[in-house]
């Protein structure tokens, strides 16, 4: 049995802020919570203190990367120049990337030909990498969004096979394309890509296999399609409609009303190649944004996912910027926190074991130099990333 105690001086339990805390991990699992002590337990155990200032809180969760991407200028030519080999060792290159950062889990939402399969099951241990869940090639029509992943499928019957085909794999969600995307020539953003009837039987068959789906959706119409049909969650829901953006009173009732989660996507690094965010998004943001306040006050869950890898300000570093735009957008603090964490764990199915440090949680935990609930930044002020109990060796100093 492998046991410490971890010594902080205040912490973020996913839900709420606390003082001085010792957590004690064993066999990488938190196995207590304390607080308030006036010494450290007496027990032999060893104890990493990380002095007055530090502040602990559960390793960030990201669901929604795509490991393939490269985050270069043009990722979908490197991805296309690629081999399957040179993927796989690019993609656990970009896990790690993310795990030093802090970011203890991440869910792939599309890549190709499964390998984020094989990257968890590479010779690399488990403890070196974020925890992967993932999605496979992404669900999609013939020449549609994202189609050069390979996941195309049409007709209810081709629908069925593509989602038992990933539960088959392994798979921990069933990812599906229903509007166009900005990164594939020839589709369209507001136009959807299924019928509401094809998207229910994606939903009917991934919930009989027990998978959740997330649908992207940028379109008014594929949101409320996503949404009438019980989708788990809507990627990116940027509700363009006609050139604009259009949320109607009774979608956000329905949403809110619903159990679908909304999947802001967020965070971008700054100084970066601003020509790759399209123009037509930047001039709609504050529109998205009181859109996305409007759902909140209505009580519907909103998480963010960085959609890491997809351009050149999007490394797989990246989500800890989304967490600081979106408290800059009218959520608080300690909503930004909790969004990246115990609703993230739960929109990705595994909050019985992440995004909370609780006894019997996963010891995926985060240590930074100073409260972030003061100041966001400070969430890449890294002091250590523990992985199932193990701290990472090249957290970012
Ligand atoms: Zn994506």
């Amino acid at each position: 049995m492998r046991s410490f105690h971890l010594r902080t001086s205040a912490m973020f339990d996913g839900r709420s802020a606390t003082g001085p805390t010792v957590v004690t991990v064993t066999d990488g699992v938190i196995s207590a919570v304390q607080h308030d002590l006036g010494k450290l337990p007496d027990d032999g155990v060893p104890v990493l203190d990380f002095g007055v200032d530090a502040f602990l809180m559960p390793g960030l969760i990201d669901p929604h990367v795509h490991l393939a991407f490269d985050a270069g200028t043009d990722v979908v030519a490197s991805l296309s120049g690629a081999d399957d080999a040179t993927l796989v060792q690019r993609m656990r290159a970009a896990a790690r990337r993310a795990l030093a950062a802090g970011i203890t889990t991440v869910r792939d939402l599309g890549d190709r030909n499964f390998l984020a399969s094989a990257v968890t099951t590479g010779p690399v241990p488990a403890t070196d990498l974020p925890e992967i869940l993932f999605a496979g090639p992404p669900i999609t029509t013939s020449g549609g969004h994202c189609f050069f992943l390979g996941g195309i499928a049409e007709g209810p019957e081709e629908l069925r096979a593509a989602v038992r085909e990933r539960h088959r794999r392994g798979c921990h969600v069933v990812k599906v394309m229903d509007s166009g995307g900005t990164m594939t020539a020839g589709t369209d953003p507001e136009v959807k890509q299924y019928s509401r009837s094809d998207l229910a039987v994606i939903v009917e068959e991934a919930h009989a296999l027990g998978l959740p789906v997330a649908v992207h959706a940028h379109g008014t119409d594929a949101i409320a399609d996503a949404v009438a049909v019980g989708a788990d969650s809507v990627e990116h829901a940027s509700f363009f409609e006609a050139g604009e953006v259009r949320a109607p009173e009774d979608l956000l009732n329905a949403i809110a009303d619903s159990s679908t989660v909304v999947s802001i996507t967020l965070g971008t690094v700054p100084g970066g190649p601003t020509s790759q965010l399209p123009a037509f998004v930047l001039d709609r943001l504050d529109a998205m944004f009181a859109v996305y306040r409007s759902l909140h006050a209505r009580g519907a869950r909103l998480t963010i996912g960085s959609d890491a890898g997809i351009n050149a300000l999007k490394p797989h570093d990246v989500l800890p910027y989304g967490v600081q735009a979106l408290s800059s957008r009218g959520f608080d603090t300690r909503e930004a926190l909790a969004a990246a964490t115990s609703v993230a764990a739960t929109v990705c199915g595994v909050g019985h074991r992440k995004g909370a440090i609780v006894p019997g949680a996963d010891a995926d935990l985060l240590v930074v130099r100073k409260n972030p609930l003061d100041d966001l930044a400070r969430l890449r002020q890294v002091l250590a990333v523990f992985r199932a109990g193990v701290r990472v060796p090249d957290a970012v100093p």
